[in-house]
């Protein structure tokens, strides 16, 4: 267990920075998970903690011990890959037992003191068989991993990394290689693993709904620079940018540009020609852009089928054609076009509607965003 912190960190090669001033504090425990798009710096970041990249400027402390020119063994952590790296000619007890046979542990000889000592075979047989237990794949020690489901093998990488009961766990991207069931099943697993082993764990992936089920705080980051770290509910009810707000929630947010118009003592947005009434609630915040460009975002759960809206607010309706329905069970996804701009809604399955029909469509207005034209920034 242990903290980490990153202080002012930057990666370049050359010129290019592929991390820019990243700074996070990691608490004792926390599991903070790195997401963004390909590219956006997000496996530098976790292989420069991990010791595997220099960094180019700035500090990385594990309680609050500088680690930047320590070797990657000697930082106490260990690392989870998408490629699970197993060996194949051993079986799944000495893939998992292979880093414990190689390394010394700080342990009390008989006379008393403490010094790094190799595991006794006693000790190891404990360690992997524990940890098979909590992954339950007890029954599967014997077997090489071309015996294995690739779920099966997933749970051998991370038992080879429970084993050595490090400091902190670093997972790059653990479960793409899994298909759409396993993933969900094995995501699950690790945040049971999680709350088991109460330990510092820094996840990798590109994959928005893996990053907010698994993530006590969520790390959104574009470029290489941090764009919001904060728990996965505020990051979706309060996004501090654009981009956040469209890479947080699938289907995603529905951007559409539009104008702060105020007119007696409302406030509207005016999109070409059809308009909505910013609730008056809100109307302080959207005033100060009266005039100016801005764009209005909407999440497709937020837009009703007019006949099920629980409570309808004034001018908050327009009509919409239906130009694609996909029924899931559980919900109703529909493109709908609303003047010359298409939105998506994630509506109720009761909702009764064909393509080419015209649907009154509810905007619910006290669930929307603003952000500024140029920056992205979040006005509301
Ligand atoms: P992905 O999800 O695709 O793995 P990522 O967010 O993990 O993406 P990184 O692998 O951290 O992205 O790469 C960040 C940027 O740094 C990318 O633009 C990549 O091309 C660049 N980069 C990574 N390694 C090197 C290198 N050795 N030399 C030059 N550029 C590099």
């Amino acid at each position: 267990m242990a903290q980490v912190e990153l202080d002012h960190v930057w990666k370049r090669y050359g010129d290019f920075a592929a991390v820019r001033d990243f700074s996070l504090r990691i608490a004792d425990g926390e599991f903070i998970v790195l997401v963004g798009p390909s590219g956006c710096g997000k496996t530098t970041t976790l292989r420069m903690v991990a010791g595997l990249e220099d960094i180019s400027q700035g500090e990385i402390r594990i309680d609050e011990q500088v680690v930047n020119h320590l070797p990657p063994r000697d930082r106490d952590i260990a690392m989870v890959f998408q490629s699970y790296a197993l060996y194949p000619h051993m079986n799944v007890f000495d893939n998992m037992a292979f880093s414990l046979k190689m390394r010394r542990f700080p342990a009390a000889g008989p006379d008393g003191t403490t010094a790094l000592r190799k595991l006794s075979h006693a000790d190891i047989e404990k360690r992997v068989r524990q940890a098979a237990k909590l992954l339950g794949i007890e029954d599967q020690l014997t077997k090489k991993p071309a015996q294995l489901s690739g779920g099966q093998r997933q749970r051998v990488a991370v038992g080879r990394a429970i084993v050595r009961n490090p400091k902190v766990f670093l997972f790059d991207e653990p479960l793409s290689n899994l298909d759409a069931k396993l993933r969900v099943a094995m995501r699950a697993e690790l945040a049971k693993l999680h709350q088991a082993l109460k330990s510092t764990m820094i996840y990798v992936t590109h994959d928005q709904a893996e990053a907010m089920t698994l993530g006590d705080r969520v790390v959104v980051m574009d470029k290489g620079v941090i764009q919001q770290a904060q728990d996965p509910q505020t990051l979706y009810d309060h996004p501090v940018n654009r981009f956040v707000a469209g890479f947080i929630g699938s289907p995603s947010m529905n951007f559409l540009d539009a104008s702060v118009r105020m007119q007696d003592s409302a406030t509207f947005l005016e999109f070409g020609s059809f308009r909505l009434r910013v609730p008056e609630e809100l109307g302080p915040a959207a005033a100060p852009h009266a005039g100016k460009g801005v764009v209005f975002g909407i999440r497709p759960e937020n837009l009703h089928d007019r006949l099920f809206a629980q409570t309808v607010r004034p001018d908050s309706t327009l009509p919409a054609k239906v130009e694609v329905k996909e029924s899931m069970g559980s919900d109703l996804f529909l493109y709908l076009k609303v003047g010359d701009r298409t939105v998506h809604a994630r509506m109720s399955p009761a909702t009764k509607v064909d393509v080419g029909s015209t649907l009154d469509v509810y905007f619910d207005m006290t669930k929307m965003h603003l952000f500024e034209k140029g920056t992205g920034a979040s006005i509301l």
